[in-house]
C-alpha cells in the first residue's frame, strides 16, 4: 500500500484522482484550501478506510512523509483564477515550491498538473511539448499561465540539483462529473444553461477551438505518468485531438438535451486562445495511452450529474 498526497484533492480532478486511488488501494491524503473545491466532492470517500481530508492552503509549507504526491492545488477556471490573480501565482509557484521541498525530504515521486496555458495562444499547431508558447506575462491570463510555467521550472530545477523525480503533465480542457455548477468553464456553463433553459453564452463570434478531455480518460494518464521510472520526467501533454469550435459544442450540448435554449454571443475575454489542440505522440509512445471516451458519450454523463444536481438544488429548504 502506497501513502499518497493529492494537493487540490477536493477539486473537479483531484476528487476522481482521490477516487481511483482509493480504489486501487493506496493511503490516501487529500489536501486542499477549498478555494474552488468543495468537501462535497469527496463525501463518499469520507468515512472509508484510507482516505484522510486535510485542509491547508498550499501557500504555507506542509510536511508528511508520503511516497508519491499529485499536486493540482490551484484554481483552473478562469473566473476563479482571475478572481485573486496574486493567491493564483502563489499556489501554484509557492505551493509547487513546498511540493517539491517537501518530495526532497522524503524521496517521494511528483507529479505536477502544468496545463495547455504554457502554450498561451499558440502560434503552432497541434501544441507538441517542444514549442515554448506564446504567453502575455502582463495579462489577465498571467498569473495562471506564468505560475504554472514558474512551477515547471521549480520541477526542473529540483530535478537537476536535487535529483528529485519529477513528472510534468501538461493538462488540456478537462471536463466531466463533479465540475462546480458555478465553475464558469465552458463545458459546465453551457451544459447548467441548456438544462436551465437559459441562453448559451459563447464569448466571440464561437470559432475558437478547444479540445475536450472526459476526466477519466486523464486520470488514467495521471496514474500512467506516475508509475514511469525516474529517467521519464515529461512535459507531457495528456488530452483528447478531437478539436471542436465553441459554435459546434454549443450545438451539440442543444441536441443532446433536447433543450430549447438559444446561443447569444459575449465578448471575448483578452488574451483568449484562438485554438487548442494536443500533439499526443508523446504519451502514445511513452506511456502507451491516448484518451478513450468520446465528446458525446463524456458529455452525456456530464449531463446526467448536472441534471441530478440541478434536480436536487431545486428541492425546497425544509423550514418550520
Ligand atoms: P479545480 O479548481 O476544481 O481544483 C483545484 C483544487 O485546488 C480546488 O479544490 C481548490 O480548492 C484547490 N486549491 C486551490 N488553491 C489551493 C491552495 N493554495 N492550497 C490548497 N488547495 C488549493 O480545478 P481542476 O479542473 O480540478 O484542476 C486541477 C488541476 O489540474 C489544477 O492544477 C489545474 O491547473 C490543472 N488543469 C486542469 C485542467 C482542466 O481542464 N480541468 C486543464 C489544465 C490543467
Ligand atoms: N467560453 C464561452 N462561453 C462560456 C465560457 C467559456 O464561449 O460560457 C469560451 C472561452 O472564451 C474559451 C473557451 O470557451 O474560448 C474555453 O473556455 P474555458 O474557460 O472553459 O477554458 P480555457 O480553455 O479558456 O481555459
Amino acid at each position: 500500500m502506497k501513502k499518497i498526497l493529492v494537493t487540490g484533492g477536493a477539486g473537479f480532478v483531484g476528487s476522481h484522482l482521490c477516487e481511483r486511488l482509493l480504489n486501487d488501494g493506496n493511503f490516501v491524503v487529500c489536501l486542499d484550501n477549498f478555494y474552488s473545491g468543495s468537501k462535497e466532492n469527496v463525501a463518499h470517500l469520507t468515512g472509508r478506510p484510507g482516505f484522510e481530508l486535510v485542509h491547508h492552503d498550499l501557500v504555507e509549507p506542509y510536511a508528511l512523509d508520503v511516497d508519491e504526491v499529485y499536486n493540482l492545488a490551484c484554481p483552473a477556471s478562469p473566473i476563479y483564477y482571475q478572481y485573486d490573480p496574486i493567491q493564483t501565482t502563489k499556489s501554484s509557484v509557492l505551493g509547487a515550491l513546498h511540493m517539491l521541498g517537501l518530495a526532497k525530504r522524503y524521496h517521494a515521486k511528483i507529479l505536477q498538473a502544468s496545463t495547455s496555458e504554457v502554450y498561451g495562444d499558440p502560434t503552432q499547431h497541434p501544441q507538441r511539448e517542444s514549442y515554448w508558447g506564446n504567453v502575455n506575462p502582463i495579462g489577465i491570463r498571467a498569473c495562471y499561465d506564468e505560475g504554472k510555467r514558474c512551477a515547471e521550472t521549480l520541477c526542473f530545477d529540483y530535478k537537476r540539483i536535487h535529483g528529485v523525480n519529477v513528472k510534468v503533465i501538461r493538462i488540456f480542457n478537462t471536463y466531466g462529473p463533479r465540475m462546480a455548477v458555478n465553475d464558469g468553464r465552458v463545458v459546465s456553463n453551457f451544459v447548467v444553461q441548456a438544462l436551465r433553459g437559459e441562453d448559451l453564452t459563447i464569448y466571440g463570434d464561437g470559432s475558437q477551438t478547444r479540445s475536450f478531455q472526459y476526466v477519466t480518460d486523464l486520470v488514467d494518464g495521471m496514474l500512467r505518468v506516475m508509475a514511469t521510472d525516474d529517467s521519464f520526467t515529461g512535459p507531457v501533454n495528456l488530452g483528447n485531438p478531437d478539436e471542436f469550435t465553441m459554435l459546434e459544442l454549443a450545438q451539440t450540448i442543444i441536441s443532446l438535451t433536447g433543450s430549447k435554449s438559444r446561443i447569444v454571443y459575449r465578448p471575448l475575454p483578452e488574451d483568449d486562445p484562438k485554438m487548442r489542440r494536443p500533439d499526443i505522440t508523446l504519451a502514445k509512445e511513452k506511456l502507451n495511452w491516448e484518451p478513450r471516451v468520446s465528446l458525446e458519450e463524456g458529455l452525456e454523463k456530464t449531463v446526467d450529474y448536472f441534471k441530478q444536481k440541478l434536480e436536487y438544488e431545486k428541492v425546497p429548504q425544509m423550514t418550520l
